[in-house]
């Protein structure tokens, strides 16, 4: 006998649970599947002998729209994060203080005189810039029509790699740079006891509304009807799960990358021609917990001159035991730059924090993450991203950080969980009245 809800999410990362619970507070029944034993996707963190390793390193934008959505069902937000402090300028093997506001811009000796002023004026811009006027823009484009000298271009587009994580100026639009840019302005922060704490909130204020969370459970297929000729574009009749369970729902929210959103409904080419549009951002990454720091007022670097992140988390948030130090280092990569070796990484650490191998107590190194799975691009925008309605198949919708028209990262996935609740919740009023 098929079992039934209103509304089936799959996915339990952050975007799944968002939505559930925003739809499940708004009175729905909502049933949502994870395949994984674990909820919280690529936000889940992993502990070892007390330190707090997240999935390569993660940083929550205050001013983005994760931030709105966690506030808004109430989920804890509790961390800190680096107001320029400890902040250095990795390039050509040699440190600088990186210039993150007025203060250290007056006294970095990355740049001479001339190029410091050009770099007050440029972020300054920045800030006032419209960003959706800038589509069908790179950000290569961006950076060469605004600033004249290579040097202030090589540290602008460091700081755009940070905020973004994307190294290929060429494929990213401009609007999703700077409209990223502005949101991480806002302030970032590290979250205490890890990501995994911001996705326990949100299971928790899921299952006190009422979500039926089901673990382990692998989707197998979104079933449809496609009108009595078998031809038509459809409606979502509900899902099937790889135990042979199958669930009746008026609307599926898929909540996975568009390859997982494609096989789940084979032969559909509009879902197969996303999945094979989207270019996913990658990164290396190095995360190492120390029993203490060589030099522990130098918490944070940036590469100028190679796509390098090296940061201690823990100088921060609380993520490691006491006297000791969690660090996360990474290889944003992305154009030519394909791979990282551990060496790589391991050599950026070291001008960080000279003679770290001694004080090791546990350590991991994962090559190739991906961290978003599109990356916005110039071609088409944030506005050309697809969904989080799926116009061809009636009560079929996505979410996560490849979805609509707002924010990079989780900012994408939570903002599309808002927007498919929101229609959803819409409907279901109109229905009622
Ligand atoms: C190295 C790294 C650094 C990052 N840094 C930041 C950062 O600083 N700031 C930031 O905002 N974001 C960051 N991110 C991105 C952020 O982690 C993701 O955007 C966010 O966690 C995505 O959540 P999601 O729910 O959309 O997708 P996911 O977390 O990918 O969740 C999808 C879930 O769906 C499940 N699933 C898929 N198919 C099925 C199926 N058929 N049946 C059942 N379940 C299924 C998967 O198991 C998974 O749990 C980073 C990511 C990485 C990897």
């Amino acid at each position: 006998m098929k079992k039934t809800t209103d509304v089936a999410v799959v996915g339990g990362g952050m975007g799944g649970l968002a939505v559930a619970a925003l739809l499940a507070r708004g009175g729905r029944k909502v049933t949502l599947f994870e395949k994984s034993r674990q909820l919280g996707g690529r936000a889940r963190t992993t502990e070892v002998e007390g330190y707090q390793f997240n999935l390569g390193p993660h940083a929550l934008y205050l001013g983005g729209a994760a931030a709105r959505v966690l506030g808004g069902l109430g989920v804890p937000m509790r961390g800190g994060g680096p107001r320029g402090e400890g902040s250095l300028a990795l390039r050509a093997g040699r440190l600088h203080a990186l210039p993150a506001g007025a203060v250290s811009l007056l006294m970095t000796d990355l740049l001479g005189a001339a190029g410091k002023l050009e770099l007050g004026r440029v972020m300054t811009r920045l800030m006032k810039e419209d960003a959706a006027a800038l589509e069908g823009t790179s950000l290569r484009e961006w950076l060469e029509e605004h600033i004249s000298r290579a040097e202030v271009r090589e540290v602008v587009a460091a700081i755009f790699r940070l905020s973004t994580y994307c190294a290929d100026t060429n494929a990213l639009g401009a609007d999703a740079a700077v409209s990223q840019f502005q949101v991480a302005r806002k302030g970032v922060i590290y979250i205490d006891g890890g990501w995994k704490e911001l996705v326990n909130g949100l299971a928790e204020v899921a299952r006190r509304a009422g979500v039926e969370v089901v673990t382990s459970a692998r989707v197998e297929s979104v079933e449809r009807d496609t009108g009595a000729t078998g031809a038509g574009p459809g409606r979502v009749r509900g899902l099937k799960l790889a135990d042979g369970t199958e669930y009746e729902a008026e609307a599926v929210v898929v909540a996975g990358a568009p390859g997982e959103v494609a096989g789940l409904l084979p032969g559909d080419e509009v879902l197969a021609g996303w999945a094979a549009e989207s270019v996913p951002v990658k990164a290396a990454s190095l995360e190492v917990g120390l029993s203490r720091l060589t030099k522990p007022r130098a918490l944070f670097a940036l590469g100028v001159d190679g796509p390098w992140y090296a940061s201690v988390h823990s100088g921060w948030a609380r993520l490691a035991p006491e006297g000791g130090a969690l660090v996360h280092v990474a290889k944003y990569l992305g154009g030519e730059d394909t791979e990282a070796s551990e060496r790589e990484l391991e050599e950026v650490l070291e001008r960080l924090q000279p003679g770290w191998r001694e004080h090791v107590v546990t350590r991991r190194f994962l090559p190739g993450l991906t961290v978003m799975n599109a990356l916005p691009t110039k071609e088409k925008g944030l506005s050309g991203r697809p969904g989080p309605g799926v116009a061809h198949v009636r009560g079929l919708y996505v979410v996560g950080d490849w979805v609509g028209r707002e924010g990079m990262l989780v900012d994408a996935s939570l903002a599309s969980a808002e927007t498919v609740a929101r229609e959803l919740l819409r409907e279901a009023g109109a229905r009622a009245a």
